[in-house]
């Protein structure tokens, strides 16, 4: 039987210190301190000082197998996202070859499993090899083993209204729900940095905040008019928060997501001309993150996505213009929304299990996740040190790509544990 006992946390970092005893994968008890006997054979954890939340749940991985091994696989993802303290992933489909079938989306779901050290959940592509022209097979992928429950072609917009329209209306009959990466790609040719004065001083054409507000207005008006659920990936722009808040007042079934970076760095980071800060979409200006931490905070924006990307060295590593977007996030993420959100006083460790476990697993319709930390709960578990701080080094983290761009620098909050229906994935920053 595996048992373990954490003594002496905080359940959401309120109240008085609790021992939470788990035993057959769900939390059997929840009592005063020193109470309850310790079962023999059991794990002990001592956690005073701890906050213990809902494991969290990343609506956006890319986890690069198949296809690019070499910068990530479903194991080495795996274990970035139990040391990040996540319980469950959902795994973009933007591999080669792309996750638009049930074969690929069998595979990445049982390889997962294999590795058992997070739900790895894959995402279907909403397009036939993501080229935007048809739609994947939806009802396939939903039906498969599987059980696909988000589809985006991610890394692409669904550009085509009438294709987007068709994917709202299948997705919602299936159950399922539409991820888009809002970027008019008419507006974004050539686009190498958000759209303003950095951009143009330095000579790069700019990503314009309109490519991501017009396709995130037009496919909720689609949404509302399909009677259709829409997930927006990765909101950036002041305007798009805007877009969101007039769709959900008119009763729009939309829901969406910020990723850490977008919450802490802006493009003031063009001056580097380090293409780690290349990222699509791109850092906007401060006034844009600061609009996204406040969205964040009063509900605007649902939670928090990592949109992790890792890229090989080569791809990064070179002039701006050649370098491939994308961050890692999975180990940092919890970090960057301690230091920008609970720090500030936006969010307590409530509204961190909100935004990074709850609303998440809501959105993907997971029953096991996002749960209340409650007896006969599922033990899918993050413990949390809030006064620890770490020093990032891209070397030092379990992705086989390096590319973060919080490296060198100091941030709060330390992942002590995951647990994953009761079994301990992550502990004092190693596996297992
Ligand atoms: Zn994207």
């Amino acid at each position: 039987m595996n048992e373990v006992l954490i003594r002496g946390a905080r359940l959401y970092g309120e109240g008085e210190p609790v021992d939470v005893l788990v035993a057959d994968g769900v939390i059997a008890g929840i009592g005063a301190p020193g109470v309850a006997t310790v079962p023999e054979g059991a794990e002990v954890i001592e956690a005073a000082g701890q906050v213990l939340l809902p494991g969290f749940v990343d609506l956006h991985t890319h986890l690069r197998e198949p296809g690019r091994e070499d910068t990530e696989t479903i194991e080495t993802g795996s274990s970035a996202a139990a040391l990040g303290g996540y319980t469950a992933v959902f795994a973009m489909a933007n591999t080669d070859p792309v996750a638009d079938n049930a074969v690929v989306v069998e595979h990445v779901w049982r390889r997962g499993r294999e590795i058992g050290l997070v739900d790895v959940h894959p995402v279907g592509a909403v397009t036939a090899g993501l080229a935007g022209e048809r739609l994947a097979e939806l009802g396939t992928m939903a039906k498969s083993a599987a059980g696909v429950r988000m589809f985006s072609d991610d890394g692409h917009c669904v550009a085509d209204p009438l294709i987007m329209r068709r994917a709202l209306e299948y997705s919602t009959a299936l159950g399922t729900v539409v991820a888009q990466h809002a970027e008019e790609p008419r507006l974004t040719v050539g686009a190498q940095a958000h759209e303003g004065e950095r951009a143009s001083r330095l000579g790069y054409t700019g990503w314009p905040s309109s490519a991501e507000e017009s396709i995130v207005a037009r496919d909720c008006v689609l949404a509302r008019h399909a009677g259709a659920r829409l997930h927006v990936c990765h909101v950036s722009t002041t305007g798009t928060v805007d877009v969101l808040a007039w769709a959900k007042g008119l009763g729009v079934d939309v829901s969406a997501e910020v990723t850490p970076h977008h919450l802490l760095l802006t493009d003031e980071r063009l001056a580097t001309y380090d293409p780690i800060n290349k990222v699509n979409p791109p850092l906007r200006t401060e006034a844009d993150a600061e609009r996204m931490r406040q969205a964040l905070a009063d509900g605007v924006v649902d939670c928090v996505a990592t949109d992790h990307a890792p890229h090989a060295v080569q791809d990064k590593d070179c002039e701006w213009a050649a370098a491939r977007p994308g961050m890692l996030g999975l180990q940092t993420a919890l970090s960057i929304v301690a230091e920008t959100m609970v720090r500030p006083g936006l969010l307590d460790w409530r509204g961190v299990a909100r935004v990074m476990s709850e609303r998440p697993a809501e959105i993907a319709g997971l029953p096991d996740q996002g749960r209340p930390l409650a007896e006969g709960e599922p033990a899918n578990l993050v413990l949390i040190d809030p006064d620890a701080e770490w020093t990032v080094h891209g070397a030092e983290l379990a992705s086989l790509a390096g590319n973060t761009p919080y490296e060198g620098m100091r941030l709060p909050a330390v992942v002590s544990a995951t647990l994953l229906r009761g079994r301990i994935t992550a502990r004092e920053g190693k596996i297992g």
